[in-house]
């Protein structure tokens, strides 16, 4: 550290946390209309991440903390019940 450096530039790079790669990418994320979803299971065998699963027979449910907001499985759905969505703060 050199003397020039003021006290409050040093604690706001030290405060807070870079935003990786990874945080980027998954800025997005899979919602699927339970409503509207007829449980075909097609989503599931599209997606990359293994992020969607059909529960009980029932509707597709997305597991967030895998899904990378790609599209893929939105893009495949014969329902159109897959919308891809902007994630809320911390989710
Ligand atoms: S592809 Fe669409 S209709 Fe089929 S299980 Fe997935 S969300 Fe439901
Ligand atoms: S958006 Fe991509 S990662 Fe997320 S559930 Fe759909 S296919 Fe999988």
């Amino acid at each position: 550290m050199t003397n020039d450096e003021s006290p409050s530039i040093i604690a706001a790079s030290a405060g807070e946390r870079p935003r990786q790669g990874k945080d980027i990418a998954m800025k997005k994320l899979a919602v699927v209309d339970r409503g509207v979803c007829v449980a075909c299971g097609v989503c599931v065998k599209n997606c990359p991440k293994g992020a969607i699963s059909v529960y009980r027979g029932c509707y597709a449910a997305v597991a967030d903390e895998k899904c990378v907001g790609c599209g893929l499985c939105a893009r495949q759905c014969p329902a159109g019940c897959i919308a891809i969505r902007e994630r809320s703060e911390g989710k």
